[in-house]
């Protein structure tokens, strides 16, 4: 247990550089961004913190009071235990700069989906979008079909990948009993890029690890029947690391250099968007990236999205464009998250009485009842 004492009093408390804090409506977030961690925290713990970028502890002690002594001195046991802190001297607390706010990316476009509704009419334009997905520098690919694909068709879509910049790829295909895990993971050692396969629509819940922090097959028993049942806010796709985090601070953290294909060939910002910027079979990617209006959404951030605002999840948070509280308003909070930063509380989102309007405009209300 920490007590201050005649050793320590002099000390300066400093946070780890890749501990990152953000204040919500009633409590606070601690992102350890090297750890891939998060813990929440009281808003009374970030103001000491702040008092202790500039005051010794002798000094922050003696401000707080006796009465608030063991507080104090329980803040400091958590900190160091967890080593989100360390003690340090007056002349070189100055030598431990925080991280500076910044996000920089080589990538033109960081990410992309590409729907596939029936593999035959997909196939015509798929080898040409991911060779202009090379072009523009591409990431990360998505490949999502709500159907089954065949051995041949996942082989053939990977497959383009291959010898292009993209990094990694993720692919969605409906279940079928000629897709079993042996299979499965001859197709990932032979396509290294390939991170993720999710079978979804499957009779069992299973998440086999290919290679070790590289590949994995999750099969999910969750009915995938469409780009509608993407933009789901929950805790399980919180991502406390540093790029995110600082992505957040000026970019949208799903739409900011992400383009897509719709299953019907169109180009948008993603599948689920009504609006698009014409067809890929008329359009270049390249075209419709230098559409300034193409570029409006990737720019709104969480700090500007209402309720997103207070919430101290919000820089570890994705956000969801297509799918808001308001469809009017795009600046609306995601329709899609039941969480409140004012009671603090997780709740099913579809059951909230106030979303059912938002629910029957983007016609969700028979895939919920489903
Ligand atoms: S904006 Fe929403 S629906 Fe579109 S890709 Fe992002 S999370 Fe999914
Ligand atoms: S309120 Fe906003 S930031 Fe908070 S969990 Fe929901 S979508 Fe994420």
């Amino acid at each position: 247990m920490f007590q201050i004492n005649k050793n320590n009093q002099s000390k300066y408390v400093c946070l780890f550089a890749s501990c990152l804090i953000t204040k919500g409506e009633n409590r606070a977030l601690l992102s350890d961004t090297q750890r891939g961690t998060f813990e929440l925290i009281p808003n009374d713990m970030v103001t000491f913190l702040e008092h202790a970028q500039h005051l010794s502890l002798h000094s922050i002690f003696t401000m707080y009071g006796d009465d608030n002594k063991d507080i104090l001195e329980s803040y400091l046991d958590f900190l160091l235990q967890d080593e989100y802190v360390f003690l340090t001297d007056e002349e070189t607390k100055n030598h431990f700069s925080p991280l500076k706010k910044q996000w920089k990316s080589p990538h033109i476009i960081a990410n992309a989906i590409i729907d596939i509704s029936s593999y035959n009419t997909t196939a015509v334009y798929y080898n040409d979008i991911v060779q202009q997905l090379d072009t523009l520098r591409c990431q990360a690919l998505q490949i999502r079909a709500y159907s089954v694909l065949t051995i041949d068709e996942i082989t053939h879509l990977i497959a383009s990948a291959k010898d292009t910049c993209i990094e990694s790829v993720e692919l969605y295909t409906t279940y079928s009993e000629l897709l079993t895990p042996q299979v499965l993971n001859t197709l990932l050692f032979e396509y290294t890029k390939v991170a993720t396969i999710i079978i979804h629509s499957a009779p069992y819940a299973n998440d086999i690890e290919v290679v070790k922090g590289l590949s994995t097959i999750h099969f999910t028993e969750e009915v995938l029947v469409g780009e509608q049942c993407c933009g789901v806010v929950s805790k399980k796709y919180f991502n406390p690391n540093k790029d995110m985090f600082m992505e957040s601070q000026f970019h949208n953290t799903c739409l900011n250099r992400k383009i897509s294909v719709d299953k019907d060939g169109f180009i948008k910002n993603c599948p689920s968007m009504r609006n698009h910027y014409g067809h890929c079979s008329q359009h270049t990617l390249e075209e419709v990236i230098d559409n300034e209006k193409f570029k409006v959404l990737g720019n709104i951030t969480k700090d500007q999205i209402s309720v997103c605002k207070t919430c101290e999840f919000r820089h570890v948070c994705t956000d969801c464009r297509a799918y808001t509280e308001d469809p009017s308003d795009s600046y609306s909070k995601p329709l899609k998250c039941g969480y409140s930063p004012v009671t603090n509380e997780w709740e099913e989102w579809s059951d909230n009485p106030l979303k059912q309007t938002a629910i029957i405009h983007y016609e969700l209300h028979q895939l919920i009842k489903a």
